[in-house]
């Protein structure tokens, strides 16, 4: 049963920003669209060289609002701590079995940062026992099957088997990550770190571009899915060719 609490995507991050950073464009598209939108963080990136807790939470808000997302969820488990245990596969699980996303997107598995890694094999893992009848999770919600499942791009990248033309929506998506200013808007007597030097956010926008490049787009942002992606028809009915004699 679907229930008001379901949503059509649910993006997965280990940190606030990294679903800005991956797919801001992608949900922000989506959510004009009418496509209702829930982001689950793992962490507080309370590891973070610049910023409290508290700040990150509101900027996440902040990032959340402008990019039209309908539901912001933060797991808080410990930045740089993620075990890959079952309590957090369950807790995870759990996420998904309550939101019945259409569509999960996930980090891609290979990245710098080892919470990206672990984040994904995490969801991987939760993605599976959600629709498991016989798993149990911490409320006993209903199992839920995952139709689809994206890898988006944070630190590293990989040639994209789908890339979304988020032309129209890029401003958007720097706006959404501009709101974490305390992590990309070096203010006097913070530390510099790669995120606040103004390389990053050109480096960002660079891929994006090199990505929107290879669909002839302005902007686009790449994903990998894990399995084949089904297809009815290659061609949607509109662009049939006229019968023979019919011209
Ligand atoms: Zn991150």
């Amino acid at each position: 049963m679907e229930g008001t609490n379901s949503v059509d995507i649910l993006a997965f991050g280990a940190h606030p920003d990294d679903v800005e950073i991956g797919v801001g464009g992608i949900l922000a598209k989506h959510a004009a669209a009418g496509f209702s939108i829930a982001i689950c963080n793992l962490t507080h990136a309370e590891l973070s060289s610049n910023g409290t807790v508290e700040i990150r939470k509101m900027e996440a808000k902040q990032a959340a609002r402008i990019l039209g997302v309908r539901k912001l969820i933060n797991l808080g488990f410990p930045d740089r701590g993620l075990r890959g245990d079952r309590e957090e596969v369950l807790k995870i699980a759990q996420v998904i079995r309550q939101l019945r996303p259409k569509i999960v997107l996930s980090p891609y598995f290979e990245d710098r940062h080892p919470d990206h890694v672990m984040t994904s094999r995490l969801v991987k893992d939760a993605v599976f026992d959600a629709a498991i009848r016989k798993i149990r999770t911490p409320g006993d919600e209903a199992p839920h099957r995952v139709p689809q499942v994206y890898h988006y791009f944070i630190n590293d990248i990989h040639p994209a088997d789908v890339i979304v033309d988020i032309s129209d929506f890029y401003e958007i998506k720097v706006n959404a990550i501009l709101a974490y200013r305390s992590q990309f808007d070096r203010q006097s007597g913070e530390v510099s770190t790669p995120l606040n030097n103004p390389a990053y956010l050109a480096m960002i926008r660079g891929r994006d571009q090199l990505w929107g490049q290879q669909v002839g787009s302005m902007y686009g942002e790449a994903l990998v899915s894990p399995r084949p992606i089904r297809q009815s028809l290659l061609l949607p009915a509109q662009f049939r060719a006229l019968p023979p004699g019919k011209f």
